[in-house]
């Protein structure tokens, strides 16, 4: 009679044991809510398969005019630490940031950059557009793996491995961007863009930039903006202009329509990869790729 007995207990114990390895095993496994897909794609790099990522704003979503859905307020409720980009990029999202920054661990990746090196347009408006020059973004991202091995001792090692292994991939990427770019001879080193997305991607690597809202796509254009553009492009002879995936290319079309009527013909270049990636799955869905596809297609047009 005395075996049943224990062997009752050791199933009540080895069941307890079990509900309390999975219980700290779910909780080990940090959740991390990212605002935009570039940078749920820097700490997804950083923490491999040790922390579920999750990106509010998908392929296409602008972040200037994003405003948090009910579902992103739980998400983010749920959140072990949120992380954002910061200098008012996510402008219609930071009250509900700064609210929950009073009770969780909430990381700006632009305070890994030194003020010094960000592109100042007035006093106190910095371009937010950081990942456009990949050496600064890869400051942005070290500031993540610094901040998510802290928070998350438990796979410290594991964090900083695999983050000096993705630092080595963004410095042959950023070469990589400086000798594609390098072929297109310099007075043809023009980007002309929707909004001013590329400040620091032509400030990085030798390209004179027009964007024809301003930094952020909150601001309208109006058709003295559409004129001065215009201008500038036939008087240039600029052959091709780009449109932004996640903004509207009205804008864009109506320079096109501008320089058709002034007698320059300008195509479509193409359309780039500004404040949004691909699609999850593709090349282009992660930013290593979006970065490669929009030298591709700004070579290709301007070459
Ligand atoms: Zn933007």
């Amino acid at each position: 009679m005395k075996w049943p007995k224990i062997f009752i207990w050791c199933s009540v114990w080895l069941a307890f044991m079990s509900a309390c390895t999975q219980a700290q095993e779910k909780k080990e496994r940090l959740m991390v809510v990212c605002t935009t897909g570039m940078l749920a794609d820097a700490v997804q790099q950083i923490t491999g398969p040790d922390a579920e990522v999750i990106a509010l704003m998908g392929p296409g979503v602008d972040p200037h005019l994003y405003k948090a859905t009910q579902g992103d307020l739980q998400k983010l409720q749920d959140a072990d630490i949120i992380v954002y980009n910061g200098l008012h990029l996510e402008g219609k999202m930071s009250e509900v940031l700064e609210a929950l920054s009073a009770h969780k661990t909430v990381i700006a990746a632009s305070d890994g950059i030194d003020p010094s090196s960000l592109r100042m347009l007035g006093a106190k408006v910095s371009d937010p557009h950081i990942w456009f020059d990949v050496k600064l973004w890869s400051k942005a991202v070290a500031h993540l793996a610094k901040q998510l091995s802290q928070a998350d001792t438990l796979h410290r090692a594991d964090y900083l491995q695999r983050h000096q292994m993705y630092q080595r991939e963004l410095l042959a990427l950023d070469s990589l961007v400086r000798t594609s770019l390098s072929a297109i001879p310099p007075p043809q080193r023009v980007l002309i863009t929707a909004h001013d997305a590329f400040g620091y991607f032509g400030a990085a690597y030798q390209m004179e930039v027009r964007g024809l809202q301003g930094l952020s796509t909150v601001s309208d254009y109006g058709l003295n903006d559409v004129t001065t553009l215009v201008d500038f492009i036939v008087e240039r002879k600029i052959n091709a202009i780009f449109t932004e995936t996640s903004v509207s290319d009205k804008s864009i079309q109506a320079v096109l329509q501008g320089c058709n009527s002034k007698g320059h013909q300008v195509k479509l270049g193409g359309s780039l990869y500004s404040d949004a990636m691909g699609a999850t799955g593709t090349p282009e869905g992660t930013y290593s790729g979006m970065v490669k596809k929009n030298v591709e297609t700004i070579v290709n047009a301007l070459l």
